[in-house]
This record gives structure tokens, sequence and C-alpha cells, in this order.
């Protein structure tokens, strides 16, 4: 089947992109000067021919809190702002795993286990190291998801442990394009997080590894982070929008809000998936800040086919019955392949969990909503 929209440059990609040729930076910017609309149609298409229809969900949990070392401007867990967030050590692996089977419960196919440093070093903080493993170990043998990790630059060694330990994904976000990475970060380099990605797939892990959009990057920065994304080779490419925290350098540069439209944000995603026809599009941070309740579908109408669900490192995300519903609003479902979960009974059950905390609300001044 031919696909057209009349716009040669994009039926041109596409009919490339479904012959199984990749496209490259050329073809990224050429694309991502193209109309919205039209991009998103061809991103949606190339996503219903590689994919199965589904939308893939993750969640994670902030296993150690605050209190790093690194400098990454658009971090509330860097020691070198002043975000007042809770700092804490690396939490028991049973509580991890209770946080895996409430993901799990709620409809994650994976779920992740992230720490706040530049790398979770085996030979610097052994016994944390072994606090990892059993955590990962945990969530292994006692649910259905698949296990992710996010736990800074590895060694050759740590990448292998962590392998034959039976963790499935390494997550470690390149963040933006090589040449717009010195201005998010002075304490590490875009080759430092490359190297990391390489190291694990070298071991055998499966690669997530993403963007934050809105942090003053100019279009073709966007397009060199997927290109420099696909010499590494993911299979999972999260997409953060900034959500400024206050006490971070971007969010004092910026003003408090990210430096994107949602025209930018669907564009992005569209050329994302042309760039990446096999990969899952994971919307993650920050959709619910930069993305009004009516428009959360519309990546998924671009080409996008994962998301984050649940809360984020340092700031809240909405239900995941609310999630399942903006899947379905975009025509499509939620994945059940690794854990086979009923997204009605979620969605029931999530409103139930969100009236409580609505009741809740009228009398108290701070609500948890922690789970
Ligand atoms: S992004 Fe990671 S490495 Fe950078 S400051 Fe935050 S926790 Fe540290």
């Amino acid at each position: 089947m031919v696909y057209e929209t009349g716009n040669r440059t994009i039926d041109e990609a596409v009919r490339r992109v479904l012959d199984g040729e990749r496209l490259d930076r050329r073809d990224g910017l050429a694309l991502i000067a193209q109309p919205v609309e039209e991009l998103a149609a061809a991103a949606d298409y190339v996503r219903s021919h590689f994919g199965d229809g589904t939308v893939d969900a993750c969640s994670i949990v902030n296993a150690k809190a605050g209190n790093c070392a690194e400098d990454c401007g658009f971090c509330a867990q860097s020691a070198h702002f002043d975000t007042g967030i809770d700092d804490y050590g690396f939490l028991d692996p049973e509580e991890i795993l209770e946080a895996a089977k409430r993901a799990e419960r709620d409809g994650a196919q994976r779920f992740g286990i992230v720490v706040a440093e530049k790398g979770v070093s085996k030979e610097k903080r052994p016994k944390e190291w072994e606090e990892v493993i059993r955590a990962i170990r945990l969530v292994r043998d006692e649910t259905d998801v698949e296990v992710d990790a996010s736990l800074g630059i590895l060694t050759e060694e740590e990448a292998e442990i962590l392998a034959d330990e039976g963790l499935n994904h390494y997550n470690h976000n390149v963040e933006t394009s090589p040449n717009y990475f010195p201005e998010i970060v002075d304490t590490h380099s875009f080759e430092d997080r490359v190297h990391t990605l390489e190291v694990a797939k070298e071991a055998g892990m499966d690669l997530c590894a993403g963007v934050i959009l809105g942090m003053g990057e100019s279009p073709t920065d966007r397009v060199d982070a997927a290109v420099a994304l696909q010499d590494v080779g993911v299979s999972s490419l999260p997409v953060n929008i900034l959500n400024p925290v206050a006490g971070t350098p971007l969010a004092e540069d910026l003003s408090g809000s990210a430096d994107i439209t949602t025209e930018e944000i669907i564009e992005t995603i569209a050329v994302y998936r042309l760039l990446h026809p096999e990969a899952r599009v994971r919307l993650t941070g920050g959709r619910e800040v930069n993305l009004d309740a009516d428009q959360q579908h519309l990546p998924f109408e671009a080409g996008a086919d994962g998301m984050l669900t649940g809360d984020y490192l340092t700031t809240e995300g909405q239900s995941p019955g609310d999630d399942i519903e903006i899947v379905e609003r975009a025509g499509l479902e939620p994945n059940t392949e690794a854990n086979d979960f009923d997204p009605e009974a979620v969605k029931e059950r999530t409103a139930d969990d969100d009236a409580a905390v609505d009741t809740a609300a009228g009398t108290a001044t701070e609500v948890q909503t922690d789970d």
C-alpha cells in the first residue's frame, strides 16, 4: 500500500521507512519543517504499520532521592540547587517490591528502579550495590513486569552483573543533542552518557534512552538527539517535556515554563516515530503540565505508543485510569502483554482513589497523593 499525503517530503520519507530504510539527519531536518497535521498523520500510519495498536505503560520508583553531585540544570535532585525536595538513601528493597506490585496492578508492563546518582558504584558503595541487586531480584521473581533500572553511569563489569541478574532494560537519557548538552550539564559529558548506553547494550540489555524537550533547545537539537539515539539503538525512547522545578537554573532561565509549543511537541514526536519506526516512543514527565487535558491524546495520534504512568521522580503524575482513557481516546489500547490487567478495573479503582483524595482535600491543607 502506498501512503500519500501529497506532501512529497513526507510521502517519500514514509515510503523509505516502510521499505526498511533508516532515515538520517538530513531527513529529520527536512521533516521537522513540514506541516504538523501531515507529519502527525504520517507518523500515525508508520506506528500502525510497525506496531500492534497498543500503548505500553511503564512506571518508576525514585529509589534514592536527592543530593546528587551532578549539576543537570533541569533536575530537582541535584545537590547544586536549592529545590527543597526530600532526600533519602536507597529504599528498602521490600518497599521497592511493593511499588512494583502497585505499578503492575495499575497496568505497567515494566517497572524502573531509579536512583539520583552519577552512578551506583559497586566498588565505592558495595552495600548499596547489593541492595540494588536484591531489589532487582525481588521484582524479577515476584511480579510479571519487566525490570528496568536507571542507575547512572555503569562499568562493563556492573552492566554484565545487572544483565545476568535479569535486568531487561537499562534507562539512561541523553536529555538533548550533543551540541546543546554542555548548556545543561557541566559535571559530565554527552559522551559519558552514550558510553554507558553502549556498555549496557553490549552486556545484553535493551536500551531505554530519551530526551527532555523545552529546555531552550532548537528543532535542530531535537533532531540531533534522535539521530544520536539511532546510533546507539534504543528500543524505548522516552520524551519528557520540561516541568521546571523552582530552584533549578532552567526554571529561572525560562521563567518557570517549558520553552516549547504544543505544535512543536506533536511535530517532534512525529519525527521521532519516523526516525525510530520500531521503538516505543514514550510520553513521560511533564505531559500533564505542558498539554491541556483535551490535548493529551494528540501525541498518541502522532506516533507515540508508550507512556510513563503514575508519579514521576519528584513530581506527581495523573491517575492510571486517566492515562488509560487518553490511550483509548486516541483509538489505541493499553498493552497487556507482560501484565494481563483489566483496564476497566483500573479505571474504576483509580476513579474511587481520586474521589477519596478529593474528599480528603476538603479537610486537609496538604494531601499525600502517593499510593
Ligand atoms: S539528572 Fe541524574 S545525574 Fe543529573 S543531577 Fe539529576 S539525579 Fe543527578
